[in-house]
């Protein structure tokens, strides 16, 4: 809920530990909690007595397994989170016990870390996770790193052990590009400089652990950015009658007012802010960075979850469909090129491929290579994606939060990162039309909900395509007339009958004319006449993968049903009907029913 600014609130800080599996974090943890009195009441002496009863010899990281054990009985975790107080202010450390979880906690900003602790053994030295996880660090823009060379024990604490590992590991983060404010040599076990200084490092002076996280500085909520507010739902007032929508999600970046002009990203579309809404209490006339908030708007436009608000007068963010990515991989399988995948980021999710791999790093030694097709697993990779839908974003360097991604495949999140750079591609020009036309929109009084209720149909453009001569226009106007009788609102639309008027000035494609004009002309009158709430039937003969796409960035998300008359479609066209003209008109047209049933552009009569 609303984070508010409080007095009487403390301050709060959120610490991601990482590190190689066994050099100590969950005993660094347990320590923290126990010399910050952190535990519940009687739970230190009961894990005591549990590991004498199994004569097992005590270990702080079993403070931990047993915290854990009693939280998952409330709620599902997917990784430990445990509280403890300084004087300073309240902490909640995050354990990252694999990258997948660490990933996922960074990126979808369930707890964001502005902080990281880096646990390295003493004994074993740099490990190949501790320096994946520095990288990471480093891509996810998490610059205030303290590194914990734990079992100081273990090398009888030698400053010479201690120093060997500080170079060594020094010089990694320096060419990841991060630093660590400091390092510090700890005995978990023995609880040498986690909260008390160690009396058998004498030759140490500086700060603690628990010193070192409170020397940390507070990320200042970025509020003097541009408003960034990725859009997590909209929901309609129940009330009848009330055809305000209230759009919600936490604000990533700047300040958002009542009377402010938004754009939403990437569709373009305008509207001004009538009241900032709060749970149970008066409406608001601001809220900035951190906080959640549910918005109305001053004209009803037809905005999704997914899209990301910003104020119109400040720099815009970037939309592409083909951009620079830094990204790691966790999945099994290899990354593929052109393989297809989902991408997240904010509320939004597109389909998403790889088109080409710049280059592969190696996460653990830095080591170059030239591998083309695939980024194996643990591997970063600089690549070129395209992402099927637009996306708005920041490239990094600009706005670390809204350039975060993830890349989730079979439904688990297998990679992730940062997008660096909007790239241009085939549809940019048609894209910045679309963008430009939905900020010019006049908004009707006439909602879009309203027209499909008065109407009883869900405005959609029914292309119909497929090889010459396979009875399109026969199949199209016979639909029409069926739907027509059937008291929908619907128009068949031949490409020829755009061609003459619409696109006189420009020549007839196959005749040195462009396909892609004549094409995106369509689908602007496609679109006027969507908005106008007709369904609208149109033909046009083998329509590509590409041509669809962009007829769809024109007409607008899930407002297009296509159908492939004769033969095989190409593989990669997604057609969600194909029709053979040898069957009876009459049977096709109700499969063609069937279908606008299914996904509810007409209704099943009761
Ligand atoms: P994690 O996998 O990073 O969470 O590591 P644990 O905290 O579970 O520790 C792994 C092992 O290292 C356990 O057996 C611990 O007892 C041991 N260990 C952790 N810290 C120290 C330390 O400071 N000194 C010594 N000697 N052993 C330690």
């Amino acid at each position: 809920m609303t984070h508010m600014n409080n007095t009487a609130q403390r301050e709060q800080m959120s610490i991601v530990i990482a590190g190689h599996v066994d050099h100590g974090k969950s005993t660094v943890m347990g320590r923290l909690l126990a010399d910050t009195g952190s535990l519940p009441m009687g739970k230190l002496d009961q894990v005591r007595a549990l590991c004498e009863r199994n004569s097992k010899p005590f270990e702080y990281a079993f403070l931990l397994d047993a915290l854990k054990d009693e939280m998952s009985q409330g709620i599902t975790i997917d990784a430990a989170r445990v509280f403890f107080k300084t004087a300073q202010r309240d902490y909640l450390i995050l354990d990252a016990p694999g990258h997948i979880e660490f990933l996922k906690n960074m990126i979808t900003g369930a707890s964001r870390a502005e902080a990281a602790l880096l646990v390295i053994d003493a004994e074993e030295g740099v490990r190949e996770n501790s320096r994946r996880h520095g990288y990471m660090l480093s891509l996810l823009g998490v610059r205030q790193l303290a590194v914990v060379v734990n079992k100081m024990d273990l090398v009888e604490y030698s400053e010479s052990a201690f120093n060997a590992i500080a170079e060594n590991y020094t010089a990694f983060l320096k060419e990841v590009g991060v630093e660590a404010r400091f390092i510090i040599p700890a005995s978990g076990r023995f609880g040498d400089n986690i909260a008390q200084p160690g009396g058998n490092m004498a030759w140490y002076t500086g700060p603690t652990v628990l010193e070192a996280l409170d020397r940390f500085e507070k990320e200042p909520p970025a509020l003097d950015q541009p408003l960034r507010l990725p859009v997590q739902d909209v929901y309609k007032f129940t009330k009848a009658g009330d055809k305000r929508r209230l759009v919600v999600g936490t604000v990533d970046s700047g300040i958002v007012e009542v009377g402010d002009e938004l754009v939403f990203f990437p569709s373009g579309k305008r509207s001004r802010v009538a009241s900032i809404e709060a749970f149970n209490r008066p409406s608001l006339t601001r809220a900035g960075a951190g906080e959640a908030t549910a918005l109305t708007l001053d004209e009803q436009i037809y905005v999704t979850r997914g899209e990301l608000a910003c104020r119109a007068s400040e720099p815009a963010p970037k939309v592409a469909t083909r951009v620079r990515a830094s990204l790691f991989w966790m999945g099994r399988e290899p990354l593929q090129v052109g393989r297809e995948y989902l991408l997240k980021m904010g509320g939004a999710r597109t389909p998403v491929w790889v088109e080409k791999i710049l280059r592969v790093i190696d996460a653990s030694d830095l080591s170059v290579s030239q591998e083309s097709d695939r980024v194996e697993r643990h591997a970063v990779a600089e690549c070129i994606l395209r992402t099927r839908r637009a996306v708005a974003f920041d490239p990094a360097e600009d706005n670390a939060r809204t350039s975060r991604f993830v890349i989730v495949d079979q439904y688990e999140i297998r990679g992730g990162g940062i997008l660096r750079e909007a790239l241009e591609d085939e549809y940019e020009a048609v894209r910045s039309h679309v963008l430009l036309r939905n900020m010019k929109w006049e908004t009707s009084r006439i909602s879009r909900e309203r027209r499909a209720e008065k109407y009883n149909q869900r405005p959609t453009l029914i292309l119909v395509t497929g090889e010459r001569n396979t009875g399109k226009k026969t199949f199209a106007k016979a639909l029409e007339s069926r739907l027509f009788e059937e008291g929908k609102v619907v128009y068949f639309l031949g490409i020829g009958n755009v061609l003459y008027g619409v696109d006189a000035d420009i020549k007839v494609a196959g005749q040195g004319g462009d396909r892609g004009e004549h094409l995106r002309r369509l689908a602007e009158v496609a679109h006027l006449l969507l908005d106008a709430g007709v369904l609208l039937v149109v033909t046009a003969v083998n329509l590509k993968r590409v041509e669809l796409d962009l007829i769809e960035t024109t007409v607008g998300e899930d407002r297009m049903v296509v159908v492939w008359m004769g033969g095989e479609a190409p593989s990669d066209v997604a057609c969600d009907l194909r029709l053979d003209s040898t069957y009876p008109l009459d049977d096709q047209v109700d499969k063609m029913k069937a279908v606008l049933q299914e996904k509810n552009i007409i209704f099943k009569p009761f």
